[in-house]
């Protein structure tokens, strides 16, 4: 059914955060338009951490039964020292129960999924936001191709470099993340690994997060500032002395080079997530460091709160003020403990490695708890 211009509600991004409000939407009955400057997401190929709360939020999507299909049940975290000592290990089936399991995901799958019953008629793919004005009636979105279109209601879906935002916000550009500057993720044959496992040492930080019975999905982060995107023999020598189960999914990745995305960890942190007829959501509005594997999490639970605000209220300033109230807190939590494991993580190794032991489970528990949904 086409929508009045006036009454219309553009969505600037399909990834997480804008499939799940345009999901979110649909089940109160509200249409909207997804703009998406790629034909499909990005990072297809790589994989997802979900934690407990993101299973909450997937449910409520309509999508648990998709999720507890395609997802790998992640069951137990290991902390592991550069010699593979274990550290810390954390139950996490114990701490989020059965129907919260978190689990692990390759990100088309989960695309796929919160995309499904998207029509044609409400998606324009491939087509870049190219500037946003706002007036008392609408906010214009011109595209990149020339189309103009107009908006009740327009939601900046659109990620870390938002678009949306800077045209809205004006400057306010993404900031390097504490934790590093930047990482390489990847998939590669299982080495061995049996559940979420991370190693740590002196320059850096491997996580090795099996998604089915053959393949783990991994992530790398080096400490060293200055370590170039294409700077594979210092990725090499960061993990040199690390176990065979680490060296072996390494030595898979690097001899398959176009397998390993380099990408900066940028982060947000705004104080106001709406202006006029614009509200920011997802990493638009609070791109994190992903330490504590948020991201997905918090973009879908502010799909979720949003498309209930909208439900209430043609109002959208009442909107904005009522999502960023009910959201802020959560948000801000992330964001404190993720500041909290980034600055523990530039620790000394030698100091890292005789802290972790008491310092992991406690900050396990101290983010995820007050995440954990009440009636679980
Ligand atoms: C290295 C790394 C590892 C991560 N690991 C995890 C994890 O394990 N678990 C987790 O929960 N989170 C993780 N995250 C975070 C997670 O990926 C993000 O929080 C999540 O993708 C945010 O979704 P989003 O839709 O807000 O933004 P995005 O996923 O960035 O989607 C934004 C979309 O907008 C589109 N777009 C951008 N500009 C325009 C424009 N002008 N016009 C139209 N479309 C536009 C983009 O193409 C994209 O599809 C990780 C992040 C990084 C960097």
């Amino acid at each position: 059914m086409a929508i009045e211009s006036s009454q219309r509600i553009v969505i600037a991004g399909g990834g997480i955060a804008g499939l799940a409000t345009w999901r979110a939407l649909k089940q109160r009955g509200i249409e909207s338009l997804v703009v998406e400057r790629r034909p499909v997401a990005a990072d297809g190929g790589l994989a997802i951490n979900l934690p407990g709360n993101a299973m909450a939020a997937l449910e409520q999507l309509g999508l648990g039964t998709d999720i507890a299909r395609l997802g790998y049940p992640v069951r137990k975290r290991e902390y592991r020292s550069r010699d593979d000592r274990l550290l810390a290990a954390i139950d996490e089936d114990a701490f989020w129960g059965e129907s919260l399991r978190p689990r692990a995901v390759r990100r088309a799958d989960l695309m796929t999924m919160l995309s499904t019953g998207l029509e044609a008629s409400s998606l324009r793919a491939d087509r870049a936001i190219a500037s946003v004005v706002q007036d008392a009636s609408a906010a214009h979105v011109r595209l990149d191709n020339g189309e103009d279109l107009s908006a009740r209601l327009l939601v900046g879906a659109d990620g870390v470099r938002s678009t949306v935002r800077q045209a809205v916000m004006g400057a306010s550009q993404p900031s390097a993340a504490h934790i590093a500057s930047a990482s390489w993720r990847f998939m590669a044959p299982n080495p061995g690994v049996d559940g979420w496992t991370a190693w740590t040492g002196e320059h850096g930080t491997i996580l090795l997060l099996p998604v089915d019975e053959t393949t783990v999905y991994g992530w790398v982060a080096v400490s060293s500032p200055n370590v170039a995107g294409d700077d594979l023999k210092q990725l090499d020598h960061a993990f040199r002395n690390f176990p065979e189960r680490v060296r072996k999914a390494l030595a898979w990745a690097l001899a398959h080079p176009e397998s390993l995305y380099h990408s900066p960890i940028e982060e947000v942190r705004l104080s106001r997530w709406h202006e006029g007829r614009v509200i920011l959501l997802g990493d638009a509005a609070h791109a994190t460091a992903p330490v504590w594997a948020e991201g997905a999490a918090l973009a879908m639970e502010d799909a979720l709160a949003l498309a209930a605000f909208v439900a209430e209220t043609d109002d959208v300033a009442a909107v904005g003020r009522r999502f960023e109230q009910a959201r802020q807190p959560r948000v801000a939590h992330v964001q404190a403990m993720t500041d909290r494991l980034s600055k523990s993580a530039r620790l000394p190794y030698p100091l890292r490695r005789f802290i972790m032991p008491f310092v992991v489970p406690r900050s396990y528990r101290a983010t995820y708890s007050p995440l954990k949904p009440t009636d679980a």
